[in-house]
């Protein structure tokens, strides 16, 4: 048992076991992987190389914990040049699963079978099998239920392992990989040592087109290569925004920081880029074995490779990017703050709303006039809108699920989202994926004040929602939440929470297209000045933008 504890170190979820036997792989020179997984990893996990394969004298220390054939003396250790040196990973995996390992070393005419389960040895002896390692590993955690228990749905498990060897696609692109789950080709990529080939694995091939290729790798002894995203596209969250160091997938949010810092003005805010980063740094200034698992390094100089980062990033980014200032001719545009300092003469001085141009909390309290006189209604989509400081744009449905979104959240904070029966129940059908997600969702559902019950096969009845969201229609409001969760699904529960609201204020936020009152105009503007974040919606597109009275006053020539 305590091997089945000292495991989970190394071993948390299927994806970390994949890591492991593809970084063993990598580390016999495979030039061809073959993954293949069923039950979301758990059920089997398959992974075969033509690398050097294991001497049949070696096989059984394999099994030994801290067994490497990766190091040979202690200094070793602080110049590793592979991707394993600690020699537990396959000893851990076998004490949690039933794991099979076929070897034959190139130059030996015979392979060996070794068989483990649960940390028992059950089988060792020769067999014939061809060059190479093929390793499976079956019934992950079946020794270990609670370990079981805790893993997410087998369609999360999926995505974790296909976006890891996508991935590792991409670090090693001379080597050719093919990954299939459940009995289908994901993707194979060639081994052909183009990047590019394989980003479209990773980003979809939209993005994968628009990304661009640093090309300062930056001087001196730390290099940063691949690829970053224009300033055009950008995600709800930075995990879109990887990193190998010395040829390993690692987490660092320090090294996101500076991702960040190098987009800086050039994002909105709550908005992050995407990435794809090579870094290398001289053996000796890296330490690798800070984590068992692997997944974290520590520099000698952590400030150092930030400022690398950062420099090779924004050199990049404003070569190859031209600000959207430049883009402006006689249209509204949205231009940023920064940018229009350096613009003096920009046709238009129109930009967001931003919290020095209207501190809304330096308003008196007891003041009952809008600070914003509503205008009128143009293409049944914006509000206009007069200020003190001149003439504001407010796009009603980015406005409205500002309104509704910030409603939502103070309410569930603070305890009690308030629920509103049906008069009726609705039933929802699901498709087969979201039926599987929604299953996961319920108990949180409920406390964002939705009563939804599973109701046979792929059948949902909604009996309550969130009293806010009255007007809107439950089965959209519904379905909109387990659309898209797969691209969006985060594992602060938090977070989760917040998305679900986002999406759900989103599908119930008046349209664009629809009609307003004047009454209802003035009060979806009183509602949004009330708003901490008035200026974005909670995707973080703008909410509204903003023409200066001295921009009016150029304009018409009143001003030089
Ligand atoms: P580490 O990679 O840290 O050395 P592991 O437990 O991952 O430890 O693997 C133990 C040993 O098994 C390795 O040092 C290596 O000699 C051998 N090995 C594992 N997988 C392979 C493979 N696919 N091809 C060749 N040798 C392998
Ligand atoms: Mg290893």
């Amino acid at each position: 048992m305590a091997a089945a504890i000292a495991a989970g170190e190394v071993v948390e979820r299927p994806e970390s076991v994949v890591k492991e036997l593809v970084e063993n792989s990598l580390d016999a020179r495979a030039t061809r992987i073959e993954i293949s997984i069923k039950g979301g990893g758990v059920k089997l996990i398959q992974v075969k190389d033509n690398g050097s394969g294991v001497a049949a004298d070696e096989v059984p220390l394999i099994l030994e914990r801290h067994a490497t054939s990766k190091l040979s003396t202690k200094e070793d250790l602080f110049r590793i040049q592979t991707l394993g040196f600690r020699g537990e990973a396959l000893t851990s995996i076998g004490a949690v699963s039933r794991l099979v390992f076929h070897t034959r070393a190139q130059e030996e005419e015979l392979g060996t079978e070794l068989r483990v389960a649960g940390g028992e040895l059950e089988n060792l002896q020769s067999i014939g099998a061809p060059s190479g390692t093929v390793v499976q590993v079956r019934d992950l955690f079946f020794n270990v239920p609670a370990r079981l228990k805790f893993l997410k749905s087998e369609n999360t498990e999926r995505r974790r392992i296909r976006a890891l060897l996508a991935r590792y696609a991409f670090a090693y692109p001379e080597v050719a990989f093919s990954y299939e789950q459940e009995g289908k080709n994901v993707f194979r990529t060639t081994g052909s040592g183009e990047r590019r080939e394989v980003l479209a694995e990773i980003f979809g091939l939209e993005t994968a087109k628009s990304m661009i290729e640093l090309q300062d790798a930056g001087s001196g002894p730390i290099t940063v290569s691949g690829f970053i995203s224009p300033p055009s596209i950008h995600r709800g969250t930075r995990r879109e925004i990887t990193f190998f160091v010395q040829g390993r997938a690692i987490h660092d949010p320090s090294l996101s920081a500076a991702v960040l810092q190098a987009y800086h003005g050039l994002l909105m805010v709550g908005r992050y880029p995407v990435a794809i980063l090579l870094i290398e740094v001289p053996l000796e200034s890296v330490d690798l074995n800070v984590h068992p698992a692997k997944a974290e390094v520590r520099f000698t100089d952590p400030q150092k490779v930030f400022t690398v980062i950062q420099r090779v990033l924004r050199g990049t980014l404003l070569n190859q990017a031209p600000a959207p200032a430049l883009e402006m001719s006689t249209t509204w545009q949205r231009v940023y703050p920064e940018e229009l300092a350096g613009t003096p003469d920009a046709a238009w001085e129109i930009h967001n709303l931003s919290q020095e141009n209207v501190n809304l909390q330096q308003r008196p309290a007891d003041l009952d006039v809008p600070l914003l006189r509503s205008v009128g209604q143009v293409g049944a989509a914006y509000l206009v809108a007069e200020g003190p400081d001149g003439v504001y744009l407010i796009d009603q449905h980015a406005a409205h699920e500002r309104v509704l979104f910030e409603r939502f959240m103070s309410q569930w904070n603070s305890g009690g989202m308030e629920s509103q029966q049906l008069l009726a129940a609705e039933t929802v059908d699901l498709n087969p994926a979201q039926s599987e997600r929604m299953n996961d969702l319920i108990p949180r559902l409920q406390s964002l004040g939705f009563e939804v019950d599973h109701f046979g096969a792929e059948s949902y009845k909604v009996r309550a929602i969130p009293a806010i969201l009255i007007d809107a229609d439950p089965k959209e409001t519904l379905r909109s939440v387990v659309d898209d969760l797969e691209e969006d699904e985060s594992a602060l529960l938090s977070d989760v929470e917040a998305r679900i609201a986002a999406r759900v204020c989103k599908r119930a936020a008046i349209k664009s297209g629809q009609i307003l009152s004047l009454e209802e105009q003035r009060q979806l503007i009183r509602q949004l000045e009330k708003c901490d974040s008035p200026r974005t919606c909670p995707h973080g597109r703008p909410t509204m933008i903003h023409l200066s009275v001295v921009a009016l006053e150029r304009q018409f020539g009143r001003r030089g």
